[in-house]
Order: structure tokens, then C-alpha cells, then sequence
């Protein structure tokens, strides 16, 4: 009988906020398996020599990760490039497509997503002119909002936002303004070179290819999320490579493993059916 793998969060406290990476394998912050037979791998690890847990997926690292944030303060504005372009530019890293879940908002919250400018020449001279108010393109949040970020889109996340963020396994950003904010007396580094390079221009509002199916809130060619608001019992068959299971809202069990708020699991290859009992709202995650 397959079991289901639990990991420990990597915690990074920022300089905004806080960040949990609830399912990583990424060197950053690589989490390890908390209990079973795996207990003390690292999810690299269980990935490299342990695949076929994974359904033997195809990759040389783990494709996805997930992270929970709690924005106290804004963000820096930036952007992911392409695999293509991170192959070339960064070692060979992934790329970065990313979507956010909105888990909670304030009234006043909002974020960045995409830029005013019609060409890049205007691009250009909007960013070299810190015209930010005119470029940046701000929308109110709420809670259950839920946003695809293909790379190329400037984005950010703004102060009173919490999210639950599925993405690439990739720490690749290009930070394009920062606020004119000090960290230890010193500014962060901006990539305004590699953020022109890779922001594409106009903005436009990227496919979810939702399929007309119910509660499908994406699927793109990294992975499939789907929203399940569960009162009392639901089950669901695990027939894919593996499953990540994400608790946006409140609590309850799966095959008697208690879950609550801001946990991620592995359902693993070949573990057939499950059950989530609870009053609870989850996020599930395929590739
Ligand atoms: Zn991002």
C-alpha cells in the first residue's frame, strides 16, 4: 500500500513577509519527509532514486512548487523569464510559469499584474523614466481569486494579500523596481537588462483552458489545478503520476491524516482512492 508523503515546510522569513514551502525541491529550500518509510529524504532525493513514486515522470528535478504567502508589505515588482531563456541565461535553470490563489485579502488589497506600455521603445522609456503609476497595471483582490502568470508578465504581489502559489521549480526572478526600499542600508539588486529583455509587450490576459470544466482553475502544460470545497466526505481516484493536495480553507482528514489551513501533500503513483472528510477547501495539483 502506498502512503501519502508528508513534508516539513522550508520557512523563509523576507523582507515583506513570510513565505512557506509547503511541497520544494528546489536547493533553496528543499523539503524533507516528515514520517513513513521515506522519513528524512529530501524531496530531491526521493525524486532522483525513489521515481517511481512519481509514476516514473519525466525531468531532471522535481516539476513543481508550491508556497504559501503572507505579504505584510508589497512586494518587489518583477518577472520570470521562459524556459528557454533560463536555459540560456541561467544556468539552465527552469523558467517560471506561476498561479496564484488568493487565500485572503483585506479590503484594500490589490496586485500587479501585466504594464500599460504598447511597445517596447515605450517600455523602455516608462521604467528608465520610473513612470510606475503609469506602466503598472494594479487590480483589487479578493478572497478566491485566482490568477495564471505566464513568464513575461510583471507582477506583484501587494501588502494585505495572502496566496497560495503553484509554479515551476524555479527561483528565477528579475526584480524591475523595488520600492527605492533598504535592506541592511543597501537597495536589492534590480535586472532592468534581463527584465526588458523578457517582458513581453502588449499585456494580455493569458488562457486559463479551463475546458468548460467545473472547478478546473487552470491547465497549462506544467500542471492542472483544481479547486474542491468539501462538507462532510468527498472521494476522489488518484490516477495520475501524483496528486498535490493544498488546504486553502479550513480543516479536516485525508484517510485519517489531519490537514488544515496552508498544509501541501503527495498523493503518490498507484495509491488509488482517497477520501477528505472535513469542512474544507482544497487545491488539487496534477502535472
Ligand atoms: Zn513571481
Amino acid at each position: 500500500m502506498e502512503e501519502l508523503i508528508i513534508l516539513e515546510p522550508e520557512i523563509k522569513e523576507m523582507i515583506w513577509g513570510w513565505e512557506f514551502w509547503t511541497v520544494s525541491a528546489h536547493p533553496n529550500g528543499d523539503c524533507r519527509v516528515r514520517e513513513g518509510k521515506y522519513k528524512g529524504l529530501k524531496l530531491s532525493e526521493l525524486w532522483r532514486d525513489h521515481r517511481e513514486v512519481f509514476g516514473n515522470a519525466k525531468g531532471d528535478v522535481f516539476p513543481l512548487l508550491v508556497k504559501r504567502i503572507d505579504a505584510k508589505d508589497d512586494l518587489s515588482i518583477q518577472v520570470h523569464p521562459d524556459d528557454e531563456y533560463a536555459k540560456l541565461h541561467e544556468d539552465g535553470s527552469l523558467g517560471k510559469t506561476e498561479c496564484w490563489y488568493v487565500i485572503d485579502s483585506k479590503p484594500e488589497g490589490s496586485i500587479i499584474i501585466g504594464h500599460n506600455a504598447k511597445t517596447k521603445e515605450e517600455l523602455k522609456e516608462m521604467i528608465d523614466n520610473e513612470r510606475w503609476k503609469d506602466l503598472l497595471r494594479e487590480i483589487p483582490t479578493k478572497k478566491g481569486d485566482f490568477f495564471q502568470i505566464v513568464p513575461g508578465t510583471v507582477h506583484a504581489i501587494k501588502n494585505h494579500t495572502e496566496i497560495m502559489e503553484i509554479q515551476e521549480n524555479s527561483d528565477i526572478t528579475y526584480r524591475l523596481y523595488d520600492y527605492d526600499r533598504l535592506k541592511e542600508g543597501k537597495r536589492r539588486e534590480l535586472h532592468i537588462e534581463k527584465s526588458l529583455d523578457v517582458i513581453k509587450v502588449p499585456y494580455k490576459d493569458p488562457d486559463k483552458n479551463t475546458g468548460g470544466i467545473k472547478d478546473r482553475l487552470v491547465s497549462c502544460r506544467y500542471y492542472t489545478v483544481d479547486k474542491r470545497i468539501i462538507d462532510g466526505s468527498a472521494s476522489y481516484e488518484q490516477d495520475k503520476p501524483f496528486k498535490i493536495i493544498s488546504v486553502i480553507e479550513g480543516e479536516g482528514d485525508i484517510d485519517g491524516h489531519r490537514i488544515r489551513f496552508g498544509d501541501s501533500l503527495i498523493i503518490p503513483y498507484g495509491y488509488g482512492r482517497y477520501t477528505i472528510n472535513g469542512n474544507i477547501t482544497v487545491l488539487i495539483t496534477g502535472i
